[in-house]
C-alpha cells in the first residue's frame, strides 16, 4: 500500500519525520506531497524543502517525496495512492484536520483519511516553532533533521 503524506514541510521537523518512519512501517510506502501554494508566502522554496525531506528519509525504503499544487484527492489519484496521511498533535489540530478530511471525501470518497497521532515528545513540535526558536539564536538539534537544522542556522544567522 501507498500513502500520500501532503504538507507545507516549511520545515521538516521531527514530528514530521516520525509520521513518514511510522507510515512506511504500516503501509509500506510513503509519497510525501510537499505543497506548491503561490498564495502562501514560504521560508524555505519548494527545492530546498523536496531536498531537505529526501535527505532526512534517504535511509527509508519507500519514501518518495514529490511537490504538487492544487487539490489533494487529485495529487491521490495522479499517483495511485490508497490512502492520505495526516498527523494529529493536539486538539487544536483535531478541527482543521477534520474539515479537511471531510472536505476530500466529499470530492473523492475513493480516499480515506488515516490519522496518527504523534509521539507525545513531539506534540510541541510545529514548523513554525522551529523558526522562530531559530530566528532568535536557539537550537533546534533537537526538533529538526540535522540538515533542516543547519540550514536554519544559515538563514538566521
Ligand atoms: P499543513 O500546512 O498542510 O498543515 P504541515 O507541514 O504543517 O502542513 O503539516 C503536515 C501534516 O503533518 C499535518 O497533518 C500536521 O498535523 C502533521 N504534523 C505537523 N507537525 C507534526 C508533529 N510534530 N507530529 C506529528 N504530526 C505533525
Amino acid at each position: 500500500m501507498k500513502a500520500l503524506y501532503p504538507g507545507s514541510f516549511d520545515p521538516l521537523t521531527l514530528g514530521h519525520l516520525d509520521l513518514i518512519n511510522r507510515g512506511c512501517d504500516l503501509f509500506g510506502g510513503v509519497l510525501v506531497a510537499v505543497l506548491k501554494n503561490p498564495e502562501k508566502h514560504s521560508t524555505f522554496d519548494l527545492e530546498t524543502r523536496i531536498r531537505q525531506i529526501s535527505e532526512a528519509t534517504a535511509h527509508l525504503k519507500g519514501v518518495e517525496v514529490i511537490s504538487f499544487e492544487g487539490l489533494t484527492v487529485n495529487c491521490a489519484k495522479q499517483n495511485k495512492v490508497d490512502l492520505i496521511l495526516r498527523g494529529l498533535r493536539a486538539m487544536s489540530d483535531f478541527e482543521y484536520e477534520l474539515q479537511l478530511a471531510h472536505t476530500n471525501r466529499t470530492l473523492d470518497a475513493d480516499y480515506e483519511t488515516v490519522f496518527l497521532a504523534t509521539e507525545a515528545h513531539h506534540s510541541f513540535l510545529s514548523s513554525s516553532v522551529v523558526k522562530e526558536v531559530a530566528r532568535h539564536g536557539g537550537e533546534t538539534e533537537h526538533m529538526v533533521p540535522q540538515g533542516v537544522a543547519k540550514d536554519l542556522r544559515r538563514l538566521f544567522n
